[in-house]
């Protein structure tokens, strides 16, 4: 369920003590600021309004005193944290960017200088018909890479195995080195991992 909506508060109050009220002559004016915003389970997003100001006598609770309203209301500046919402969705999105980048520089690493026991995420497309499947490096020669293959092939994308899947011993698959480079640039290679949990499903191998 989503909770969002408009509410109102009140960002700023001005008591002023030189405001003489119309109504009944005292000196003690209040002066209120209220915005409204936009909030995602009550948790501001962005402001929805400009700002309104009303002004009463704390004497009297008269409302209608004009003076200086335009002045509090013109000094009163909407405060960062109405813009909650906005600032979390870009820190999260920076992060987003950050970590991808992170991740592809860290798999073209990897997939440079390979390693015995690195997975890959294998994203084939055979005409339109997508399937993923992981390989595990056996052997490191000079020029080629000896890789298992997982039992199981997917119809769709995920970033381990499941639980009754394994690499297959007796079938190996031969590459060149500089093929994994080739496989990487065409998208083929989705995900890299290296030392990885001793519980991961990746290290049995039947
Ligand atoms: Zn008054």
């Amino acid at each position: 369920m989503l909770i969002y909506g408009r509410r109102k508060i009140r960002i700023k109050k001005y008591d002023d003590y030189h405001v003489k009220c119309e109504n009944c002559n005292g000196y003690e004016q209040r002066f209120s600021v209220y915005q409204e915003y936009f909030h995602l389970f009550f948790i501001p997003v962005f402001p929805s309004s400009s700002k309104i100001i009303k002004s009463v006598c704390l004497n009297c609770n008269d409302l209608f005193n004009q003076e200086k309203k335009s002045h509090y209301l013109a000094i009163t500046r909407t405060p960062i944290y109405l813009y909650t919402g906005v600032i979390l969705f870009v820190v999260f999105i920076l992060a987003a960017v950050i970590e991808n980048r992170n991740t592809q520089k860290e798999k073209s690493e990897f997939v440079s200088n390979p390693k015995v026991n690195d997975v890959y995420l294998i994203r084939q497309d055979d005409n339109n018909l997508i399937t993923y499947y992981f390989l595990k490096i056996k052997n490191i020669n000079s020029d080629t890479v000896e890789l298992f293959h997982s039992a199981f092939q997917y119809n769709r994308f995920l970033s381990t195995m499941q639980d009754s899947d394994y690499f297959v011993k007796d079938e190996t698959y031969r590459v060149l080195k500089s093929d994994l480079k080739n496989y990487l640039d065409s998208g083929m290679i989705n995900m890299v991992e290296r030392d990885y949990d001793k519980t991961s499903r990746f290290i049995i191998e039947k």
